[in-house]
């Protein structure tokens, strides 16, 4: 037996490692194992402070850089994060559990954005209107906000702080990110790119906790923005308390999407695409479809076609063994395991018919891992809690609706409007489906309609507080603070003269 103690995960400020002396850590598993691989050191006040301010003096520098000068970095850290990446998935399966190959696409969506943030120039440029009344001109500047705070869940560790740094600090900001305590390491890894790519120290910070990090960053004069991204009722809690402390602020929060299959869809692909968007990471991502609609006759074929599906599903490490990856990985911790497992046990008690049953779920030699198989769950009562709420787990379940209409009016009822997908060949009942269901994002014949990087990324509903959504022009929009500026130069024959009354234009 090792008496080895796991390595502390430290926070990254003024350009370094950080070691914490706070006394507070959390650990770090491997899902896959059930081991405590590390643990993460959870800030105390001084360090939130020592973080808060090294942020400010890198904003203070990063300012005057120049655009040109900005831009290289921001070229430098793209193509570094384009050559290295691989590095940073299995970082991320190793805290995260997801396979390795997902972990790359979480990567590629996020180096999207660094890709946006490269053009940047064009999407800061103020207005400029000249002669906007005689004699006078009137333009507009783009000015970053300072310090700015990146709050973010563990199910993307990469590519959702990829939502917003890129466009922080392309628009001249300095960020304090605060990851996810349960997979911290990939924040630090892009940390040391930053470095690497020529970024001033204090630009990117990374401060590694818990509640305490997370209000001191709420509470902090000097922080400008919160960026959150997580469950509905803590993005609430940021939204509210961030807004009275007179910050910007974004909160994205919870998910339940409803995938609509009207009866003229392809069946097989419908089936493809449930399984893909069901149990993919393991259905941890807030774009899974959680609920299936059936518009009948189709729920017994299309029951049929998933089923067959998932067994011939791989679950296991995902770093893969003997160089053969899996299909899907471990969740992220024993509790949440358990919290998947207590949904099913819901819908079951509710009379629900659990089809496929993934509770209990073992994998040969990784019996302690955190594991529960791909579920499928028949007629699930929409009163049960298991319909109505989030499980953030592989478990689909399925609605047998009569209508189109029955099935918008259920989606259009949910708590939640993130995402949501339609399959169908009707054009017009897709074009219907997407001007009336009340939700941010829409698929047709797409299940998980993240938009591109140029697009922006939110719900509605319970899925967002705040008014702007994740990176394209909203994120520059968030990320900057406008000024108009009304200017005379005098012509030395005509002064004006002496007038009280408002500024008129003409
Ligand atoms: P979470 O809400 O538990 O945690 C998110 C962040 O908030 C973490 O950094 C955490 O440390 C912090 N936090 C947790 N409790 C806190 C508290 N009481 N006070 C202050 N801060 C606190 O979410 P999670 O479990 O890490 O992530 C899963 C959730 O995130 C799901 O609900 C999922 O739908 C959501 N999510 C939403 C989107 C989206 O785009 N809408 C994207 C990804 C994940």
């Amino acid at each position: 037996m090792s008496t080895t103690e796991p390595r502390v995960i430290s926070h990254w400020i003024d350009g370094a490692d950080s070691p914490s002396s706070s006394g507070r850590t959390a650990p770090v598993y491997n899902p896959a194992t059930g081991a405590v691989q590390a643990h993460v050191a959870l800030a105390d006040q001084a360090e939130i402070d020592a973080a808060i301010e090294s942020a400010q003096r890198g904003y203070q520098v990063w300012k005057t850089y120049s655009i040109a000068k900005r831009q290289t970095v921001i070229f430098a850290f793209r193509e570094l994060l384009n050559a290295r990446k691989r590095e940073l998935a299995e970082i991320i399966t190793a805290e995260h559990g997801k396979v390795v190959s997902d972990a790359m696409g979480e990567i590629l969506r996020g180096q999207e954005v660094v890709e946006l943030a490269t053009g940047f120039p064009h999407l800061i440029k103020g207005a400029f209107s000249e002669n906007a009344s005689t004699g006078v001109d009137v333009y507009s500047l783009k000015q970053p906000l300072g310090v700015v705070g990146i709050i973010s869940p563990f199910n993307f560790p990469a590519m959702v702080p990829m939502w917003f740094f890129p466009v922080a600090i392309a628009a001249g900001n300095a960020v304090v990110l605060k990851p996810s305590e349960k997979d911290p390491s990939a924040a630090l890894w892009l940390a040391q790119l930053w470095k690497e790519a020529g970024l001033p120290d204090g630009v990117f910070t990374v401060l590694q906790g818990d509640k305490l990090a997370v209000d001191g960053l709420l509470h902090s004069p000097v922080v400008q923005s919160i960026s959150f991204v997580g469950s509905t009722p803590i993005a609430q809690y940021i939204y509210e308390t961030a807004s009275k402390n007179g910050k910007r602020v974004q909160a994205l929060g919870g998910a339940k999407n409803h995938m609509l299959v009207l009866p003229d869809a392809d069946l097989d692909l419908v089936a493809d695409q449930a399984v893909n968007a069901g149990y993919g990471a393991a259905g941890e991502r807030c774009m899974a479809i959680s609920v299936v609609l059936a518009v009948e006759p189709v729920a017994d074929e299309l029951i049929a076609k998933v089923s067959e599906r998932i067994a011939n599903l791989r679950i296991g490490n995902g770093a893969g063994a003997d160089g053969v990856e899996p299909d899907m990985g471990p969740l992220i911790t024993d509790a949440h395991r358990d919290k998947v497992a207590s949904y099913v046990d819901i819908a079951e008690a509710d009379g629900a018919k659990i089809v496929v049953d993934g509770r209990g779920l073992k994998i040969d030699g990784h019996e302690d891992g955190f594991f529960f198989g791909p579920t499928l769950i028949d007629d699930i009562p929409i009163t049960s809690r298991a319909y109505t709420e989030e499980i953030f787990g592989p478990v689909l379940s399925v609605v047998r609706v009569q209508t189109f209409q029955e099935g918008l009016d259920l989606i259009n009822s949910g708590e939640f409007g993130n995402g949501t997908a339609i399959f169908t060949n009707d054009g017009g009942a897709a074009r219907r489906f997407q001007s009336e269901v009340e939700v941010g994002m829409i698929g047709i014949n797409v299940p998980i309609p993240v938009p591109v990087a140029y697009h922006s990324f939110g719900g509605w509903k319970a899925s967002l507080f705040g008014d702007a959504k994740a990176y394209g022009v909203h994120g520059f929009d968030f990320f900057t603070r406008e000024k108009a500026i009304t200017s005379r130069w005098l012509d030395p024959a005509t002064h004006g003269g002496i007038n009280l009354g408002f500024p008129q234009n003409n």
